[in-house]
């Protein structure tokens, strides 16, 4: 089973609407040849629309960064996954770090969003991964555990066709520490037994497994050999397009 590698940029807090417009032009143009890879972009709600439109019909895929799983109502500042998808997105990051850090995410309301993404046919990138603290401890494996089997509690694997898996140690975001290739390999090596584990051998090998942490063009190519990576997610990197587009063309 071939997985074909997901690129994906989380811009999280930056650029404003024509800033974000700009990248994602530069970025399209520079993707125009780009075969056999998915390229993904996550910007701001704000500028979401705006970036959709700009690169519709290019190889430039958008994303977005969160979602709430209700469908309407009286939840002041939240945005669904209905109103996203009407914008132009066809992906949707749930439960990144960032999420679970400081606005009071759980595996429980990641499981929600999850659902909601899935009835509104976007491509939930569900995003895991330990702390410093319990690597030290030696819980990586409980935690991920627990993230992955909670996080996608009650669904069945028809369900879950598009589900997108993001493993991205905590204490590797943002720090320019990435994790090594020894320790991608035995997580995204134990990712997949344990989607096997609960969806069966032709899910878990159809599912795409990407590593996030500090990728940047230095190292994306040995982590992207690794055979269990099937793509990367990206933060800082990903906000400079001539960047973020020696990542995406890795295997150039
Ligand atoms: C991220 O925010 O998902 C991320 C991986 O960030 P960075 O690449 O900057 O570590």
């Amino acid at each position: 089973m071939t997985r074909i590698p997901l690129i994906a940029g989380n811009w999280k807090m930056h650029k404003t609407g024509p800033q974000a417009v700009e990248t994602a032009r530069q970025l399209a143009k520079l993707c125009s040849d780009v075969k056999n890879v998915d390229v993904m972009i996550a910007p701001t709600y704000l500028s979401l629309p705006l970036v959709a439109a700009s690169v519709a019909g290019t190889n430039v895929k958008i994303g977005a960064q969160n979602l709430y799983f209700e469908k309407e109502g009286a939840f002041t500042g939240e945005v669904s996954a209905d109103m996203i998808k009407a914008a132009g997105a066809s992906y949707v990051i749930i439960g990144h770090s960032e999420r679970r850090q400081y606005f009071g995410e759980t595996d429980s309301s990641v499981g929600k969003k999850i659902n909601s993404a899935i009835q509104s046919g976007l491509k939930p990138v569900l995003c895991i991964g330990e702390t410093e603290k319990q690597r030290d401890e030696e819980k990586t494996f409980l935690i991920l555990d627990k993230q992955v089997s909670d996080g996608l509690k009650g669904f069945v694997r028809e369900e879950l066709k598009d589900l997108v898996l993001a493993y991205e140690p905590v204490w590797a975001i943002g720090t320019g520490k990435s994790a090594s290739v020894q320790q991608v390999r035995q997580v995204h090596e134990y990712l997949r037994s344990l989607l096997e584990k609960l969806f069966a051998k032709p899910f878990a090998n159809q599912t795409r497994i990407l590593y996030g942490g500090s990728v940047k063009p230095e190292n994306v190519v040995e982590l992207m050999d690794i055979e269990d990576v099937d793509g990367a997610l990206v933060g800082g990197a990903s906000l400079d397009a001539d960047k973020f587009i020696k990542i995406i063309k890795y295997n150039i």
